[in-house]
């Protein structure tokens, strides 16, 4: 399984609008954006004209544990487990500012393991 990141898109099974594995029956494949990570899964945002049980609402102090783009706030979102992601639709070419959350396209790291930070933040330390 690839590194997912905020921002790709994924693709899962729906089954009576239930999320439901990728080796199980089901209706529907929808593709689906990521708005955070986690070391087991990954959050997807729920746009509102579909329904989907389980879906709870973005709320402040979630997404700002999660660090969660503001555009997604009071928006509808779910958890899925990493074995329930079907497959990969789209990865995002860039990096996100760990500081500001900024996304820069075509942003690389050096090292897999390095933090990044954009180009305003390492200019500006305290903006
Ligand atoms: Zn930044």
């Amino acid at each position: 399984m690839v590194r997912l990141r905020a921002g790709d898109r994924v693709r899962v099974r729906v089954n009576a609008g239930t999320i439901v594995s990728p080796y199980s029956d089901f209706d529907e494949v929808r593709v689906f954006e990521v708005v955070a990570v986690d070391d087991d899964g990954c959050y997807l945002y729920v746009p509102h004209y579909l329904f989907l049980k389980g879906a709870y609402y973005i709320d402040p102090s979630r997404a700002h544990k999660l660090k969660i783009e503001p555009r997604f706030h009071q928006e509808l979102m779910t958890y899925v487990a990493e074995n329930m992601v079907a497959g990969v639709e789209s990865q995002m070419d860039g990096e996100r500012c760990s500081r500001c959350q900024e996304f820069c396209p075509m942003a690389k790291l050096a090292q897999p393991e390095y933090i990044f930070l954009c180009w305003s933040c390492r200019i500006y330390p305290f903006r």
